[in-house]
């Protein structure tokens, strides 16, 4: 291992983090008081921080380190095409040789009908550009009107004016004049807040009917996409009822409206399948992409195009005014190939879906079952949500959800485990290369935290 140039105490790392770094949605007094933790190195699905101090992390990092920590491949990947050619751009007609690879290697995993791929740094990005592609493909096909896009409350697409807009977090939507204008939401597919007094599967069929709705109230002639999660993620895991998702399909079919499939958190392998669209059992039009792509080794996020976007930008559509410096950035792209590859070699899609995924359901139920913190527990792949209740009979929810997720995860982080609290859900989202022993680990863990926090 490379020595680290500078060392220091923890407290002169917090006090220096302090001083100058501002970080992404953090109350900076707040953190001031307690000092950041300091997280040095990691291995598998294990970090450690700066006292020393072993912690599963059970969030892969953000959601994002799919194949875990210390793969060689990745590394080696990065450190090959930094000698050879760090940079270089692909705007001005020309490409390199990591893009143009990765694009083939995207095409052959994702669904049918996606062909051509548009990179990006990020998630957010990629959000971004889906919302001038979809403008500029009713542009092309002679329907400008069609600007509307139409997300959901609680959703999660990004950080950027376009991502936070399209999300439908109240908190971001708060701040700084947003949503930008003809962003529309529905309400989510959250069958414990929302459709308790139905099946499940009505649930689904009812929630999918607020879209058409909407739909109908701003004019389909007006609508240009709806977009969202297979499953919701930073909205607290809400997997919809199997029925959402085939409805929602159809009712974009019947308007001509172009589905978007947010794929940031549910793709490469997370959902059990390569994409979340098809576990939940949908083909959309365009799909976001970011995180798992490259395990969170190195930025990369983009967008995947279907066929029928494809062919009028390709063909009808003259030059896409759009783009980043980084756009197919050579080293990310490297990287993500190792990464795609390892994912395969793996087989960690497959095995999320038959073997992980399947395990991580049963003692999620099993936890359910008998804790009586836990009102229902919900899970798709390798990612997953308990829903606390303050009353397992009535399944009344905790009264103060917020100070519940501050208490549970304060005893999380004091136990070795990082799980977020999102209100009163407390969710995982562990690397799909954890094993079942580890699963056991995991699951030791949040029964420890959970009976701290009754
Ligand atoms: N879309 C989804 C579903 C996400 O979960 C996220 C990030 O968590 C984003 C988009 C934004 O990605 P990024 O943070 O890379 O901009």
């Amino acid at each position: 291992q490379t020595p680290r140039i500078e060392t220091r105490s923890t407290q002169e790392w917090q006090a220096a983090d302090a001083r100058h770094f501002l970080h992404p949605f953090t109350d900076h007094k707040a953190l001031a008081a307690k000092g950041a933790r300091i997280i040095e190195r990691a291995d598998n699905i294990y970090l450690w921080d700066s006292n020393g101090q072993k912690i599963l992390d059970a969030m892969s990092g953000l959601w994002c380190v799919n194949v875990g920590y210390g793969q060689r491949a990745l590394i080696e990947a990065a450190t090959r095409q930094m000698s050879e050619l760090p940079f270089y751009n692909a705007f001005f007609q020309t490409a390199t040789v990591p893009a143009i690879e990765l694009a083939e290697a995207l095409a052959a995993i994702a669904p049918p009908g996606f062909e051509r791929v548009f990179y990006t740094c990020s998630g957010s990005e990629a959000n971004d550009t889906i919302v001038r592609m979809v403008r500029r493909f009713w542009d092309i096909e002679g329907r400008p009107q069609r600007k509307k896009i139409i997300g959901r409350v609680n959703g999660y697409h990004g950080s950027t004016m376009a991502g936070a807009s399209l999300g439908g977090m109240s908190a971001m939507h708060a701040q700084g004049g947003l949503p930008i204008p003809d962003i529309h939401h529905i309400q989510q597919p959250h069958w414990f807040e929302l459709g308790r007094h139905v099946s499940r599967e009505d649930f689904g069929l009812l929630a999918a009917g607020w879209l058409e709705a909407r739909i109908l109230e701003l004019g389909p002639e007006n609508v240009a996409a709806f977009i969202g999660e297979p499953v919701q993620g930073a909205g607290g895991v809400i997997v919809p009822p199997a029925s959402y998702w085939p409805e929602i399909e159809r009712i974009c079919r019947r308007y001509d409206i172009l589905l978007v499939s947010d794929e940031v958190i549910c793709g490469f392998g997370r959902s059990g399948q390569w994409f979340g669209c098809e576990t939940l059992g949908f083909t959309p039009d365009l799909i976001a992409f970011a995180k798992g792509v490259s395990s969170g080794y190195i930025p990369l996020g983009g967008v995947l195009v279907g066929e029928r976007v494809a062919r009028a930008l390709v063909d009808e559509g003259g030059e896409f005014e759009h783009g980043f410096t980084y756009s197919g950035h050579p080293t990310a792209c490297a990287v993500a190939l190792a990464n795609l590859r390892l994912l395969r070699q793996l087989n960690l899609p497959r095995q999320v879906g038959h073997e992980t995924g399947p395990y991580l359901a049963e003692q999620f139920a099993a936890l359910a079952a008998e804790h009586a913190l836990v009102g229902e527990a919900q899970s798709c792949g390798l990612m997953g949500a308990l829903q606390l209740v303050r009353d397992k009979a009535t399944l009344a929810p905790f009264a103060a959800a917020r100070a519940v997720g501050m208490l549970c995860r304060g005893h999380c982080f004091g136990n070795g485990l990082i799980m977020r609290a999102v209100g009163d859900r407390m969710i995982v989202a562990p690397p799909l290369v954890i094993t079942r022993a580890q699963i056991d680990e995991m699951m030791a863990l949040i029964r420890r935290c959970l009976d701290l926090t009754l």
